[in-house]
């Protein structure tokens, strides 16, 4: 019999006065974040505005100048991002990152046994077939990645990511590529997660997907943080969504 893994506590991911540079260019000059357990966050601004760069500090694959990453109580900003992942940080990238040689399940496999200790086998099976499941993966996850269409390697590295159970979740464009059937479901699958309490952060240059989505936004440009609050409120500020030109 398997033991089922205990639920994951909530945990809340902290960013603190991060600075990173480059050359001349402070990409992120300062900038304070709180995506807290049950809720969807979103971070959206112009290009060039910073947001890759945080996010890449606070996943752990740049190393801020200034500032600290806290995930719960934990002071992670000088772990590396596999070390991070292992403590309940997961993310998925812009580009898409999935192995093509493997197939879709050994894809999301390698998500599962992204935690602490050593996974027993039969436990990484079963969250593997559980992540598989929550994007109806199943049918095809005996064939190889690679020779998937982007929206459907976009679930499969959100399937890899999830399959890892983690507490906190970094999405960059989890939509690009997504037909509107897929969007679809990404929409509840985040809405689920978010109500069993996990935390999620997302850069999303859609617009009405923020809206429908997120509970509160975090607006950037030039390196800082120049609005943050409820989705409405930020929304509603004609500047902010100007200078961001989402699409919708
Ligand atoms: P986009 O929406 O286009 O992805 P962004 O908001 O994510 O933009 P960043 O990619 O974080 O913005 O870029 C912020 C600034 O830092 C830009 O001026 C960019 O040119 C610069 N920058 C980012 N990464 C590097 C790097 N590796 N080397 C040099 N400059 C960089």
């Amino acid at each position: 019999m398997t033991t089922p893994a205990p639920p994951a506590p909530p945990t809340r991911l902290t960013a603190r006065g991060i600075i990173r540079r480059y050359g001349g260019i402070e990409a992120v000059g300062g900038v304070d974040l709180v995506a807290p357990p049950g809720r969807i966050t979103a971070l959206i601004g112009p290009n060039g505005a910073g947001k890759s760069t945080l996010f890449d500090c606070l996943a752990g694959t740049v190393r801020p100048d200034a500032g600290r990453v806290l995930l719960g109580g934990r002071d992670v900003t000088r772990l590396a991002a596999h070390r991070r992942v292992r403590l309940g940080l997961a993310r998925t990238f812009q580009q898409i990152a999935v192995f093509p040689t493997l197939s879709v399940a050994d894809n999301v496999r390698v998500g599962a046994e992204q935690q602490p200790g050593r996974p027993d086998p039969r436990v990484v099976t079963e969250q593997t077939a559980r992540a598989l499941g929550l994007f109806g993966l199943q049918d095809i996850a005996a064939e190889p990645a690679g020779a998937q269409p982007t929206g459907v390697l976009r679930l499969v590295e959100l399937a890899r990511a999830l399959a890892g159970r983690p507490r906190v979740l970094l999405l960059d464009e989890p939509a690009a590529g997504l037909d509107a059937t897929q969007t679809a479901r990404l929409v509840t699958v985040l809405r689920g997660l978010a109500e069993r309490g996990m935390a999620l952060l997302l850069v999303e240059h859609d617009a009405e997907l923020v809206a429908e989505l997120a509970d509160s936004v975090y607006a950037m440009a030039n390196g800082k943080v120049v609005a943050s609050g409820p989705t409405t409120t930020v929304l509603a500020n004609p500047r902010i969504t100007q200078a961001w030109g989402g699409s919708t």
